[in-house]
């Protein structure tokens, strides 16, 4: 079975036909999914800041104990107002006197796929620099919520 020509005449980021993509290929990295950032921010007390890009902003969650870089860690994410989408790119200092004083670095970023959005539940395929692999929120209480990553 050849299935050049069918690709060749397709863009699937753009029509819903199916790709037909070997097994074990992700279309993952292609730019039009929707962006994350993390950043590192050295404010009061350190911790990392997950954003997503959805709806038109940045959902966003500070990480006080990092990121958890192998399965069964279960790190708090205390969620955040929304952020604007350029917030994205920031990186520098919050002066001395302003809401969250210190400096912001960017730890990772990259694309996500969603298998599940929901209020209480976020399941992600995350491609970053850094973090690769699927990963999830799972709301515990009010703006709390526990970020893991999938074994
Ligand atoms: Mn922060």
């Amino acid at each position: 079975m050849d299935l050049k020509e069918y690709e060749r005449k397709r863009d699937f980021l753009r029509t819903p036909e199916p790709r037909g993509a070997k097994s074990g290929e992700a279309a993952v990295t292609h730019a039009s999914y929707p962006r994350f950032v993390i950043q590192e921010h050295h404010a009061t007390s350190l911790h990392w800041d997950l954003r997503l890009e959805r709806d038109g902003v940045l959902k966003s969650w500070a990480i006080p104990k990092g990121i958890p870089l192998r399965p069964k860690l279960k790190r708090l994410a205390v969620q955040v107002e929304d952020h604007p989408l350029d917030y994205i790119n920031f990186e520098g200092t919050i002066p001395e006197g302003n809401y969250g004083a210190g400096q912001v670095f960017i730890w990772d970023r990259g694309h996500y796929a969603a298998a599940e959005y929901t209020e209480k539940k976020i399941e992600l395929a995350m491609l970053g620099q850094r973090i690769k692999g699927g990963y999830k929120l799972v709301r515990t209480d009010g703006n709390s919520w526990l970020f893991f990553m999938l074994e």
